[in-house]
């Protein structure tokens, strides 16, 4: 497991607050693991049940392979594995859950059969682990946000999987506040661009003196348009006396380029 030793000053950063919460999630999980212990280690009234899980932690710690006798041996098993090779990537940057099994050199002693075991196990539990060799290491790794979520409730970290769950909304509520404010400034590019040709047009009918000549309603939609650079066309018609469509300023428009475009 990664430690995370830097110290969180800054309350305000939300990137800051998910570390400290993968910080408490290997608090939450070290005791998990205590209890596990006391269960094995403590009296008899605990039973056989705390006895095969605590063996199933402990094989898991010791990235051994385990029996699973009850029901919850597998989730013993997990949590012990994950603290001994396990590592999940921040949310907020990605999606990325791992067991980095170690691996020796020597063929006898491999992780393989240990790397296929943990995946049949896991997909018993819906769970789908993909298989890369990364510097004799079999990685096992989850790159689904889904599926790290039911990884981390499977091994009794709910508060983890909420949490993901939720980093994963407020991502997905700032993408869309991107996209419609993306949408806002090219709708406002497009305007003022608009607006600069049309600008362009009636200074030049003024420099050749068509502009006098003009139909009133040109001439009054040119001047509110020379007077308010940002107005939107909407707001033209409204300005105008009497009030006109949106519909009505466009064709205004036309005209007045076409004119200016004739010269
Ligand atoms: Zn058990």
């Amino acid at each position: 497991m990664k430690h995370v030793s830097a110290s969180y000053s800054c309350s305000c950063s939300y990137s800051n607050r998910v570390k400290r919460l993968l910080e408490n999630k290997e608090n939450e999980l070290n005791e998990l693991a205590e209890l596990i212990e006391s269960e094995r280690t403590g009296s008899s009234s605990s039973g056989e049940r705390g006895d095969c899980c605590g063996l199933a932690f402990n094989a898991g710690r010791m990235e051994k392979r385990a029996d699973f006798v009850c029901e919850n041996c597998g989730r013993a098993f997990f949590r012990g594995l994950f603290l001994a090779c396990g590592s999940i990537s921040d949310p907020e940057i990605g999606y990325h859950l791992e067991f980095a099994l170690a691996d020796s050199d020597n063929p006898n002693n491999s992780s393989k059969p240990l790397a296929a075991e943990i995946r049949q196990s896991l997909s018993g539990e819906n769970i789908f682990l993909k298989s890369v060799k990364r510097r004799k290491k079999h990685v096992l790794y989850l790159k689904s946000s889904e599926q790290i979520e039911d990884f981390l409730y499977y091994i009794n970290a709910e508060k983890f999987s909420f949490e993901l769950m939720q980093t994963k909304i407020l991502k997905s509520v700032r993408n869309d506040a991107n996209r419609s404010r993306n949408f806002e400034s090219a709708n406002l590019d497009k305007m003022s661009r608009a607006s600069a040709e049309q600008l362009a047009a009636i200074e030049s009918l003024k420099s050749s003196g068509k502009f006098e000549s003009l139909p009133k309603e040109l001439k009054q939609t040119a001047e509110i348009r020379l007077e308010n650079i940002e107005m939107s066309l909407q707001e033209i018609g409204e300005a105008s006396n009497p009030a006109v469509t949106k519909s009505a300023i466009v064709h205004r428009m036309k005209k007045i380029m076409k004119i200016a475009n004739s010269e």
